[in-house]
C-alpha cells in the first residue's frame, strides 16, 4: 500500500511499516497507539471533490483511496456510512442558534456509528489472514475469528459485518450490556461472552484471549485502523456541506476513538486542500464517566492518570480508562475545542428533546452529544452564527429501557382507553 508512509507511535514517535506491526508500538505495549500516516501526494490523483460528485457508491468505500486498504480489497456487502445530515432549524432556534445539523449515524446497518470501524476491521482481518496463510501455510485456519471487547455497539457492529460474509467472531461484553445489543449479537451468530465485570474488565480479557489464540483483534484504541474507519464521518459531513467544514462538531466520548477519528478525517481534508478550516471539536462526556474531561480541565497527563470508576446511563460512553485517550485529547487541544460533561438527567432529557426537535431517535450516548450542545449554548461556548454539527452515534432502539425512562422523566405517558370514540374524545378534551 504505497499511499501509506508509515504507522507512527503517538508516545515515542517511532515509525513502522504497515507489515512490521499489526497493532501497537512494540516499545510501548498496549498503550502504544499508532497513527496511520499517508502520502497525500500519492492519493490526490485518485480522488477529488469532482470525482466524488460523480461517484455513485453510497457507503464509506466511496473514499477508498483515503483508507488503509488496497484498491482491489473486497469490501463487505452491508451499506455502512453515507448517513443523512439533517438541517434542524427548529432545534437551532430553540437554542438561540442559526445553523445546526444532526448527522444521524443511528442509520447504519447495525444502528450505530461503530459500523464504520467494524467494516474496516473486517477488511483488514481478511487481508491479514490471507497474507498469514501465504506465509505460514495450511496450519492456519482460513477463518480465524475476529474478536472485540465492547460496551455493546462495537460488538453488534462487528457481529453484523461478520455475518454479512460468514466470518466467525468472538465478542466480550459486560454482563450489564443493554438487552437489544446482546440480542443483536446472538441473532448475528456471534460467540458471545458475557463478562462478569465492567467494559474495562472485558477489554483486558479480550486482549489476553486474542494474543493467546491468535485471533484478529478489533479493539478500540488498540487496532490503529479503527480511527481510519471512523474518520469517514468527517469526509461525509464536509461533502454534505459542499466542502465547507462546520465551525463546531459535538460528539460524545467514551474511549475517545470517535472524536480522534473525526479529527483525523478533517486533518486529511485540510492536507488535501479540500476544506479551509479545522472545526472546533467538542467532546461530550457523561459526568459519571469524565476521565478525559477531568484530565483536560486539570491539565493532567493521560499517560499517567489512573483509571476512574465509570458509571452512567449512557452505557456506550462508560469507560473508566478511555483506550484512545491520546488521540481524543489531541483532537480537542489541537482544534481549540473543549471537553464538557453532562449529567445523566440531562442526557435522558436530551432523548425526547432531540426526537421532538428533529425526528432523530437516539440512544443515551447519542443524545449526550445534543445535551452537550444545549449546555454549550447556555454557557456561551458556541456563538449564534456558528455552523454546528451534532453527531448522533446510535439509534434509540438500542436501549428502549432508557428511552422509556427518558419520556417518563418529561412527564409524558400513553393514555390507556376503551376501544370507543367517546374514550378518544375524553382524552382529547382540554384538561382531559
Ligand atoms: C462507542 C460509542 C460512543 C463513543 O465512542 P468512543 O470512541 O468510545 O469515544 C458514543 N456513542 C455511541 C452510541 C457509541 O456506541
Ligand atoms: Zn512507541
Amino acid at each position: 500500500m504505497k499511499h501509506i508512509l508509515h504507522l507512527k507511535c503517538l508516545i515515542c514517535g517511532k515509525e513502522y511499516q504497515p507489515d512490521e506491526v499489526t497493532y501497537v508500538c512494540p516499545a510501548h505495549g498496549n498503550e502504544g497507539i499508532l497513527d496511520v500516516v499517508y502520502d497525500y501526494g500519492r492519493i490526490a490523483p485518485h480522488i477529488s471533490p469532482t470525482s466524488l460528485a460523480a461517484n455513485r457508491e453510497t457507503s464509506i468505500w466511496r473514499y477508498k483511496p483515503l483508507l488503509p486498504v488496497a484498491p482491489d480489497a473486497p469490501t463487505p456487502p452491508l451499506a455502512v456510512g453515507w448517513t443523512p445530515l439533517y438541517k434542524t432549524d427548529r432545534l437551532a432556534s430553540d437554542l438561540g442558534l442559526q445553523h445546526v445539523w444532526v448527522k444521524d449515524d443511528g442509520r447504519n446497518p447495525t444502528a450505530s456509528f461503530k459500523d464504520r470501524a467494524s467494516a474496516m476491521a473486517l477488511v483488514k482481518a481478511r487481508g491479514a489472514v490471507s497474507s498469514q496463510q501465504l506465509a505460514v501455510s495450511s496450519e492456519q485456519s482460513p477463518n480465524l475469528p475476529i474478536t472485540t471487547a465492547s460496551t455493546g455497539n462495537a460488538a453488534a457492529a462487528l457481529a453484523g459485518l461478520c455475518a454479512s460474509v460468514g466470518q466467525p467472531n468472538v465478542i466480550f461484553v459486560p454482563k450489564s450490556a443493554p438487552e437489544a445489543k446482546v440480542a443483536q449479537l446472538l441473532a448475528f451468530g456471534a460467540t458471545v461472552l458475557l463478562v462478569e465485570g465492567t467494559y474495562d474488565d472485558a477489554f483486558e480479557l479480550c486482549l489476553q484471549a486474542a494474543a493467546e489464540f491468535g485471533w484478529y483483534n478489533r479493539n478500540t484504541g488498540y487496532n490503529p485502523y479503527m480511527t481510519e474507519g471512523k474518520k469517514t464521518v468527517s469526509y461525509e459531513i464536509a461533502e454534505q456541506l459542499g466542502w465547507q467544514a462546520p465551525d463546531v462538531v459535538f460528539v460524545s466520548v467514551g474511549d475517545g476513538c470517535i472524536i480522534g477519528g473525526v479529527h483525523k478525517g478533517f486533518k486529511d481534508l485540510l492536507a488535501l486542500g479540500w476544506i479551509e478550516q479545522m472545526p472546533r471539536l467538542i467532546g461530550v462526556q457523561a459526568a459519571g464517566s469524565n476521565y478525559l474531561a477531568e484530565a483536560w480541565a486539570k491539565g493532567e497527563d493521560v499517560l499517567t492518570k489512573p483509571p476512574i470508576k465509570a458509571e452512567t446511563v449512557a452505557d456506550s460512553i462508560s469507560a473508566g480508562l478511555p483506550r484512545d485517550r491520546i488521540k481524543a485529547m489531541t483532537a480537542v487541544t489541537q482544534t481549540n475545542g473543549a471537553f464538557i460533561t453532562v449529567m445523566d438527567e440531562e442526557i435522558l432529557a436530551a432523548i425526547p428533546a432531540l426526537a421532538r426537535g428533529c425526528g432523530v431517535f437516539a440512544e443515551p450516548a447519542g443524545a449526550a452529544a445534543y445535551a452537550g450542545l444545549v449546555k454549550a449554548a447556555r454557557e456561551g461556548l458556541v456563538q449564534p452564527a456558528d455552523r454546528i454539527v451534532v453527531i448522533n452515534t446510535g439509534s434509540g432502539l438500542k436501549d428502549v429501557a432508557a428511552a422509556m425512562k427518558a419520556v417518563q422523566g418529561v412527564g409524558v405517558r400513553p393514555y390507556a382507553i376503551q376501544p370507543t370514540l367517546a374514550a378518544v374524545e375524553t382524552v382529547l378534551k382540554p384538561g382531559g
